[in-house]
């Protein structure tokens, strides 16, 4: 029971931060700002990766996102410390994404250049991926444990890591428009140490100062971890980043 545990943690930090990596490199740094295109192949595995482990429609997200960028930290922004305050930011970033996501106007206004695909019939519709994750989860830890715990320890694990990956996002939309130091004369705020476990997202006020930068570290003693999957992405063609502000 106990080996079961710990793989269960495992686990569940594994698949967070692999949703961490999908959800910079595919959803927020390829297809909200256009800073690199990825190989179609390598776009459906990410956005895969999310409808099953998150639930997020990619479309929702991309318009919440871009609506904070065109409004940050003025009225408009779906999810300002300024506006709302830090701890509410913190505590209840998944209610204000949410709310945005379900207005089909700002859905609209904000992904015009995206096509409505066939793909996106069913990889927008976010409760059966996370139906399917979680039947993957139960099905797993089954394997390895059997009788009524594994199935028990597989929801449970589920639940850990989408809690894990909320949280994160929190964190990366509420503390890094709040606390932490800036390069730049904007409204967000780098935290290094939330970088290393957000997939490079913690360098948040580099990114409002270049959103279409690939690359998230900017000085030394910054590390974004997201940038050598990009390199290792480019060196195998699946991968094309624009140039980066410093190479302008
Ligand atoms: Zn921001
Ligand atoms: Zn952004």
């Amino acid at each position: 029971m106990l080996s079961t545990i710990l793989i269960a943690v495992a686990v569940a930090f594994v698949v967070m931060q692999v949703s961490g990596f999908c959800t910079t490199i595919y959803l927020h740094r390829a297809m909200a700002h256009k800073g690199l295109r990825l190989h179609p192949a390598v776009a459906l595995l990410m956005r895969t990766e999310l409808w099953l482990f998150t639930g997020i429609n990619a479309r929702e997200w991309i318009a919440v996102h871009r609506k904070h960028h065109h409004f940050t930290d003025e009225e408009g922004d779906p999810h300002s410390p300024y506006l709302v305050g830090l701890w509410k930011v913190l505590f209840l970033n998944a209610f204000y994404y949410a709310r945005e996501a379900k207005k089909p106007d700002v859905v609209e206004k904000y992904t015009r250049d995206m096509p409505h695909t066939r793909v996106e019939a069913v990889l927008g519709r976010g409760s059966l991926g996370l139906a399917v994750g979680i039947s993957m989860f139960v099905a797993l830890f089954w394997a390895i444990q059997g009788g009524w715990a594994g199935p028990v320890i597989g929801v449970a694990t589920f639940i850990v890591q989408g809690a894990a990956y909320i949280s994160m996002n929190a964190v990366i939309n509420g503390a890094c428009h709040a606390i932490g130091y800036k390069n730049f004369q904007n409204t967000a705020t780098n935290l290094r140490l939330v970088a290393w476990f957000s997939s490079g997202e913690g360098l948040h006020n580099n990114h409002h100062q270049y959103p279409a930068s690939s690359k998230l570290s900017m000085k030394r003693g910054e590390f974004d971890p997201a940038w050598p999957v990009i390199r290792v992405l480019q060196a195998l063609s699946l991968a094309k980043p624009l140039p980066l502000p410093s190479e302008h």
